[in-house]
């Protein structure tokens, strides 16, 4: 029996996925030939690129809207750069709430000036700053919608006049929001669309060519635009599966209802911390929980050998907290049957019965 997997990333796919994939492998479209042995450029794969670019935006509610689904490579860690390359001239600003803003950051600040409007990183990242001012002369904002390591979620984004930049990589196609308040959204595939190897981009062509720098064509989002996501060779497999999760996605209703099911899933777990006395969450204020990374602990550490067996021989996957944090990680993204959250919480009851 497949296990329930709460891995942070990469993570669970739907089965049906895992299936047509592996039958496109072998034998692509009935050309006999694999998806993965033929030119990138024949109209068999091509119409698979056209059809993941158009899917990501027409889950977004962004076609016809000014703009581009790009499919790129480098994973989100290469935007962090690409990002600055393409629209710092002067001067942007950074909301810091995990390890992966403070990459951003990182990479940004080669540059540029960069203004952190608020951080969170003196607590550990346990909750997300609020009431912060982005000045309005930077040449965008830049946050994380979902800090995947410490399991905070943004639920309220600012109101600005600069261009906003969103790294949604453990939280894309989640949960509705007005997508049309971001100029440029990124996220690597390998949390809640594909397997890694590809990075979904998707940005308004407007807010491009303002800077004065020479970018070279690999990380210059114009010359992947011109070249419809095909200047180079794309990541013909991961693009495959992402656009097949794209359309599962479709047919299970789309957003809005992952979102139902996604909201049932972490009410469940979140239910069962706050309630078994032997939990306890990280995240300081619950209005900030991620409903896709749920991180908790033992409120009795004594208790860690016989939690970890239990969850072990009830077939869970993927459950220990990322090193920075400690503790438990369940990863609840939108493959992950509403089932296997039940399983944990019954693991999680059956250690307080048999205490
Ligand atoms: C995993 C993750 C990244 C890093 O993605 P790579 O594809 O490994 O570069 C960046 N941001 C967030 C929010 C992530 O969860």
């Amino acid at each position: 029996m497949k296990k329930h997997n709460f891995s942070a990333g990469p993570c669970i796919l739907p089965q049906s996925v895992m299936q047509k994939a592996s039958e496109a492998v072998l034998n692509f479209n009935g050309l006999d030939l694999s998806l993965i042995e033929i030119s990138h450029r024949s109209k068999d794969f091509v119409a698979v690129m056209d059809r993941a670019r158009a899917l990501a935006l027409e889950h977004l509610g962004l076609q016809n809207k000014g703009y581009q689904a790009l499919f790129l490579q480098g994973g989100a860690s290469l935007e962090f750069l690409m990002v600055a390359y393409n629209l710092l001239e002067n001067k942007a600003a950074y909301l810091n709430t995990g390890t992966w803003s403070d990459k951003a950051i990182k990479e940004a600040k080669l540059l540029g000036d960069i203004v952190e409007v608020a951080s969170s990183k003196e607590s550990n990242f346990n909750y997300i700053p609020k009431n912060y001012e982005v000045p309005s002369s930077v040449d965008y904002f830049h946050c994380t919608s979902n800090n995947t390591i410490f399991g905070t979620q943004i639920q309220s984004f600012p109101d600005i006049k600069a261009p906003m930049v969103c790294d949604m990589s453990s939280d894309i196609f989640s949960r509705q929001l007005d997508f049309s308040k971001f100029a440029l959204i990124y996220a690597g595939a390998q949390k809640n669309m594909g397997p890694a190897g590809t990075t979904l981009v998707v940005v308004k062509e407007d807010i491009l060519g303002k800077v004065s720098r020479k970018i070279p064509s690999m990380l210059d989002y114009k010359v992947h635009i011109g070249k419809e996501s095909m200047f180079n060779t794309p990541a013909v497999f991961p693009v495959y599966v992402s656009m097949l999760t794209l359309e599962w996605l479709k047919d299970m209703g789309g957003v809005a209802a992952i979102e139902k099911i996604n909201n049932q899933k972490a009410g469940l777990l979140y239910n069962e911390i706050d309630r078994n006395p032997l939990f306890e969450g990280f995240v300081a204020n619950k209005d900030d929980r991620s409903k896709m990374n749920a991180t908790f602990n033992l409120t009795d550490s004594a208790q860690k050998d016989r939690f970890d067996n239990l969850w072990k021989e009830a077939g869970i996957n993927g459950l220990n907290g990322h090193r920075s944090v400690g503790g438990y990680r369940a990863s609840m993204y939108n493959a992950l049957p509403l089932e296997s959250v039940q399983v944990l919480v019954d693991v999680m009851q059956e250690l307080e019965r048999t205490n």
